[in-house]
């Protein structure tokens, strides 16, 4: 059965999400179809008064439903329940996901609906395995490490995979016991909503999952300020992330966890097998049309083999396939929007007014919607926008290297460090290099997240504060308490 589909068929739950219904509110925020450019629908906004509604919504959900105090294994049953209507509405999801973002359908489907429902499995398996620790004391006396939930935990989702992020959010959050206030993106808000309604349909208290739209200043502002909110769990810009700190350290304070920005580099030495590392650089900055914050963006390749690599990378850039979102052989995404597209233009305009040599790409792809052509620049003069900041797009800077610390000096970007790729097949220096580089994550002969979800994920310097994913996900989903007892 073909997976192409009638967008207009699609029906979009535009209300915030409390208590387990929908409650709508006056029409603000217009949300586009980026493949088509298409007005879908508008959303409301949340102020300081639609945010405490849902605070309380959660509060009231913690305590009629015992979330935090039953037995672990009947959480662990009620969100397995849950992943499973998931996956039972896997086509409705990945229809309401392609529809309204840069998803394309082919990739929503076994992609982000599913590894939405494969984090849920994944952190509701703690809830009842993750232990306190009896600590070492003298005989007259017990010490032990327990661990509590935050009561209501704020979370704050970019705008570009959202199904998935709202995967890495609920899921450690709900395991280990809280209840969840989620603002996604005024961009792509609409599966995240259907997503907080399977919940309900599959049983999970309602009010343990509400969904607030709106934008950052006014919805998204009001969570972060709330008194009542326990804990800030934010994916998006450094730019938004230091504005959330800020409103932190002025409102009130409290533990946050921060994804943010990356500029990541992909370092190639001349021993590497240079179609493999083609392939990756290519799919990793092809994907979701780069507009990704692990996006490979700077590739620093030894100087004896940068133009076959350079040639390689843009030979499977020409096997882009763009098209609608809601067409199965569209595998090309289009840019969020107009005004995107715009900067990202303006970035590799800038860079050839500045020297650069644009090897492949440029320019916006001439067809309905925002698409832009996937783009390769050499020579970009040092200092410039193209190689200093977070494009969020399908370009690519190549820059060479002769020996080993120039590569390194190359990678290390004064701001960032979410990720790094490296392709070599030499082990010594493969030791030497994941030791140097400064990221949270280091990919060797491949590039990108695997489904191994007990990878934590988070940058250095400012990508980011904490992880998500992996164990310690759910850690930062709970508080410890320390207990010392004169026996
Ligand atoms: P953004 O920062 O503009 O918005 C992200 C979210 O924050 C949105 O929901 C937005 O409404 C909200 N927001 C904005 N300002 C706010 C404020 N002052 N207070 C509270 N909330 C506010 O980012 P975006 O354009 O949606 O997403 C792209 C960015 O996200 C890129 O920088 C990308 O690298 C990053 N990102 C990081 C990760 C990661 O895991 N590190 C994953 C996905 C995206």
């Amino acid at each position: 059965m073909s997976l192409s589909f009638d967008p207009k068929s699609v029906a979009l739950p535009t209300g915030h999400f409390i208590g387990g219904t929908y409650v709508s509110g006056p029409a603000e925020i217009d949300v586009v179809a980026p493949s088509d450019g298409r007005g879908l629908a508008a959303i409301p906004t949340a102020d300081v008064g639609v945010v405490d509604q849902a605070v309380q919504a959660a509060k009231a959900a913690l305590v009629t439903s015992g979330w935090a105090s039953v037995r672990p294994r009947e959480r662990v049953r009620a969100l397995h329940a849950w992943a499973d209507l998931i996956e039972a509405e896997a086509q409705t999801l990945a229809r309401i996901e392609a529809v309204a973002s840069s998803r394309p359908i082919a990739e929503a489907l076994p992609g982000d609906v599913m590894i939405a429902a494969e984090q849920i499995r994944f952190f509701a398996e703690f809830a009842d395995k993750e232990c306190g620790d009896l600590v070492p004391t003298s005989d007259g006396q017990m010490g032990f490490i327990a661990s509590e939930p935050y009561g209501v935990v704020g979370a704050i989702t970019a705008w570009n995979v959202p199904l998935a992020l709202a995967g890495w959010k609920l899921g450690p959050a709900l395991a280990a016991g809280n209840a969840v206030v989620l603002k996604p993106s005024e961009m792509t808000p609409f599966s995240t909503l259907y997503l907080a309604e399977l919940s309900v349909r599959a049983g999970l208290p309602a009010g343990l999952i509400n969904i607030v739209l709106g934008d950052g200043p006014t919805t998204g502002a009001a969570l972060v300020a709330h008194p009542e909110i326990g804990k800030i769990s934010f994916t998006g810009s450094t730019r938004a992330g230091a504005a959330i700190m800020e409103n932190i350290a002025r409102t009130g304070i409290k533990p946050m966890t921060l994804e943010l920005g990356g500029k990541s580099p992909q370092l190639v030495f001349a021993d590497a097998d240079l179609d493999l590392a083609a392939q990756c650089i290519a799919r990793g900055i092809l994907g979701n049309a780069g507009q990704g914050c692990v996006a490979g963006s700077r590739v620093i390749a030894a100087r004896e083999i940068a133009d076959e690599l350079s040639d390689r990378i843009a030979a499977r850039m020409q096997a882009i396939a763009p098209g609608p979102t809601w067409e199965e052989t569209s595998t090309y995404s289009p840019i969020i929007s107009e005004r995107q597209l715009q900067r990202i233009d303006g970035i590799v305009d800038a860079a050839r007014a500045g020297g650069a040599d644009v090897l492949c790409g440029g320019a916006r792809i001439e067809r309905e919607g925002t698409f832009y052509q996937p783009t390769i620049l050499a020579r970009v003069a040092g200092g410039s926008v193209a190689l200093a900041e977070e494009i969020f797009g399908p370009v690519l800077t190549l820059q060479p290297f002769d020996t080993e610390e120039e590569a390194l000096e190359l990678s290390r970007h004064p701001t960032y460090g979410l990720c790094s790729g490296l392709f070599t097949r030499d082990l010594s220096r493969t030791m030497r290099m994941v030791r140097k580089l400064e990221a949270g994550a280091v990919w060797v002969n491949r590039y990108g997240r695997s489904r191994d979800h007990i990878l934590p994920t988070g940058g250095w310097k400012a990508s980011g504060l904490g992880k998500d994913l992996g164990r310690e996900a759910y850690l930062a989903n709970r508080r410890t308490k320390s207990v010392l007892i004169d026996l």
